[in-house]
């Protein structure tokens, strides 16, 4: 935004994209839905498509919205802004941001390196090899000895879902000795970490998540430096994995609000997994705001905090979870994650479904584990609602 002091984080969250306003008289950003953009000069309009699509970030003539939308420019610069890379690059879900990044490193290497637990589906696009790019799956530790020159991408999550272990990013990138790294940050979002600033080559968000955050949109974004934002816009204009500008707008409007919404979820799960720990009926709560998560010590060097997801182990098992799922009333049953209201769901039968029983087990994905993610609401409030379904489910165990 400015070279010599830097803006804080939530100044920027707050004015990213919008420095042009003045000059254009406005307040709000232009919403631009064109599909195609006229081209009276054939010649700017030739060397214009050729940039495009051959990857450049902005042309003389958007020509087609699948290569270019000034709305969604806007987004990706204000949120490059946030995560402190050169460019960002936009896409219609967390998993076309996933695919573009696979497709792109497909030139670099014949396989990536992954670490697990990760998001459901992530695992089973990794695994599947339905995009040509062989995944061997590697614990942290092991990175290093499975580079070899065919190498890639190496990727990671952290915090990780569901488990909310944490991996230290520095650490993976040293190990990969100049393979590029993969963060998947959803759950910490550019408020908590920066994995750029970490060493990072690709810093991918599911934006479905916290960045739109009021559950009515799907998106995803991947940070990156300019060489890799031109590799995955020509994915994208080949692919057509594009985010639509209505969105891109919605995005751009939830920023500002980005540090609050982060920071007051987190403030009520710190809460929370505190007064979970103590029921009766909870076996254990992996948080990494208590300390009982892989490598929760990295919470204040590598993470600002220990962010609003948590995930808890009944003692009931499956019986106790689904009937946990059944018994809240203010907090929502369902998959996602990051809104602005609590959600509660059950990876083993949701979201980690996909992973077969034994990769399950590994990665600490029992009958009994229920995934939170906290919302906004006065803490007491989602507490008497978590406390009522708890009862009720170690009541029926009684029973
Ligand atoms: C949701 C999610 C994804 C996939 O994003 P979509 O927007 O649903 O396609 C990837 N990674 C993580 C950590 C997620 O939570």
């Amino acid at each position: 935004m400015r070279d010599s002091t830097p803006f804080h984080p939530q100044t920027l969250a707050v004015h990213a994209g919008r420095e042009d306003f003045a000059e254009l008289g406005v307040h709000a950003p232009p919403l631009d839905l064109s599909t195609t953009y006229p081209v009276r000069d054939l010649a700017t309009g030739t060397e214009s498509f050729d940039a495009l699509v051959g990857g450049a970030a902005t042309a003389a003539n958007p020509i087609y919205a699948r290569l270019h939308n000034p709305t969604v420019a806007r987004f990706e610069a204000a949120f490059a802004q946030l995560e402190g890379t050169s460019d960002a690059v936009a896409f219609g879900s967390g998993m076309a941001a996933m695919s573009a990044c696979l497709l792109a490193a497909g030139q670099r290497g014949r396989h990536v390196l992954a670490a697990r637990p990760l998001y459901g589906t992530s695992d089973h696009l990794l695994n599947s090899g339905l995009l040509g790019i062989e995944t061997r799956w590697v614990e942290p530790a092991g990175i290093a000895a499975a580079i070899d020159a065919d190498t890639a991408l190496v990727i990671i999550e952290t915090p990780a879902n569901p488990t909310l272990d944490l991996v230290d990013i520095a650490a993976v990138v040293r190990a990969a000795q100049g393979v590029p790294v993969l963060v998947d940050s959803t759950f910490a979002t550019p408020v908590l970490q920066q994995p750029a600033a970490q060493g990072a080559a690709l810093v991918l968000h599911s934006a479905t998540k916290f960045i739109g955050g009021h559950g009515d949109v799907i998106a995803g974004v991947v940070a990156c430096d300019s060489a890799w934002a031109g590799a995955l816009r020509q994915v994208r204009a080949a692919t057509g994995g594009l985010l639509h500008p209505l969105a891109a707008y919605l995005l751009h409007r939830g920023l500002p609000t980005l540090g609050l919404r982060v920071l007051q979820a987190q403030e009520n799960a710190q809460r929370l997994a505190e007064m979970l720990e103590r029921h009766p009926a909870v076996a254990k709560v992996c948080y990494p705001g208590l300390g009982t998560v892989a490598n929760a010590q990295l919470v204040g060097s590598q993470m600002r905090g220990p962010g609003s997801l948590m995930a808890f182990e009944l003692h009931g098992g499956h019986a106790a979870a689904a009937t946990v799922m059944a018994s809240v009333a203010l907090a929502t049953p369902a998959v996602s994650l990051g809104s602005v209201d609590t959600l509660i769901q059950h990876p083993a039968g949701l979201t980690h479904r996909v992973l077969d029983a034994d990769t399950q087990q590994r990665c600490g994905i029992t009958p009994g584990l229920l995934r939170l993610s906290v919302g906004i609401e006065h803490v007491d409030d989602i507490w008497a609602d978590l406390a009522q379904a708890l009862d009720a489910a170690a009541m029926s165990r009684v029973a």
